[in-house]
């Protein structure tokens, strides 16, 4: 984008491996063209490092001062707020220059809620349901794996499709593409069925209120379908020692997982597996899988 300033490009944002913010730069650059159609409509949260990654982030809802004229916002009820008093101008990220905006302003993470707004800002139900899969150590992404085989196992018997990406953290998040649907909704479906693997794997998984006793094993947070709440975006770097991706993997990736680093992807990883194998969230991307939740 050239009519987007960039700014201290020399400047290291990862100093375990010497990644610069003109990288950081490059890979939102490059990775636009599937990340967009992931966050367009969705009201962004950002996570920004302007002093890199070992120095204190922040969490940015709210657009910051100087907020371009041309970048789309949208002013909605603050998640934390029960009557809707106080709001949030969000940025919503439609577009490439918008991204690379942001990308300057040191944004390392972008999250984004599992709904979008309409064009005039009227919020939409939820489109996605998501099973946000976290290790209890010394559980890995390795069992994880293994939860979110059950998961999608349980799913296709009910009809509805199921799309897997690493958090680019500790563990993995499972999309559902849905038919729009009221949040509490997909919150109670995501529970029931967080609770029946709890019964079936009580080793392997737990949800809920024994949150606190997953000891090597994996917390099934069905949780994270409340509306208030955000998932970090497919494709977005994470502030990690290293800059790892939120990488959309295969089911067989899934299937073949057998240590932690067979699911850790790096900028340039994530780019080369974008030439031979395109978004592998693509369905998601352009909306064409979304099933109704059955009752
Ligand atoms: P990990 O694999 O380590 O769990 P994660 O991204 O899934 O990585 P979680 O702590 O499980 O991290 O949180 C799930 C999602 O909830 C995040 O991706 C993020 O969008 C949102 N979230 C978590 N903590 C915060 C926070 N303090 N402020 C805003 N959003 C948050
Ligand atoms: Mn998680």
């Amino acid at each position: 984008m050239d009519d987007v300033t960039r700014t201290n490009t020399g400047k290291v944002l990862y100093p375990a491996t010497g990644f610069t913010k003109g990288e950081v730069l490059d890979y939102w650059e490059r990775i636009s063209p599937v990340l967009l159609p992931h966050v367009r409509g969705r009201p962004a949260s950002f996570k920004r490092f302007p002093d890199g990654v070992d120095a204190e982030g922040f969490f940015q809802k709210n657009a910051p001062r100087g907020t371009p004229d041309w970048v789309h916002t949208v002013e909605l009820p603050s998640p934390g707020s029960t009557k809707g008093r106080q709001t949030v101008r969000y940025v919503v990220v439609e577009d490439a220059r918008t991204l690379m905006w942001a990308a300057n302003l040191a944004v390392l993470e972008i999250h984004v809620p599992q709904w979008r707004v309409g064009p005039r800002g009227g919020v939409h139900d939820p489109d996605l349901m998501v099973f946000d899969l976290d290790p209890g150590a010394p559980a890995t992404v390795v069992e994880c794996c293994r939860v979110a085989l059950m998961i999608r196992d349980e799913l296709a018997a009910e009809g509805l499709s199921a799309w897997p990406k690493v958090s680019g953290s500790k563990g993995l998040h499972v999309y559902v593409p849905l038919k729009p649907v009221k949040g509490t909704r997909a919150t109670a479906y995501a529970r029931g069925l967080a609770e029946r693997l709890v019964e079936r794997e009580p080793e392997l998984v737990v949800a809920g209120m024994n949150r606190s006793l997953r000891g090597g094993k994996v917390f099934v947070d069905w949780n994270q379908n409340n509306p208030a709440r955000t998932t970090v975006a497919p494709y977005s770097l994470r502030a990690r020692r290293e800059p790892t991706v939120a990488a959309p993997v295969s089911w067989e990736e899934v299937e073949g997982c057998g240590a932690p680093e067979d699911l850790r992807f790096l900028p340039e990883d994530v780019l080369a597996r974008l030439e031979k194998a395109g978004d592998l969230l693509e369905p998601i991307a352009k909306g064409d899988c979304q099933t109704p939740l059955p009752d």
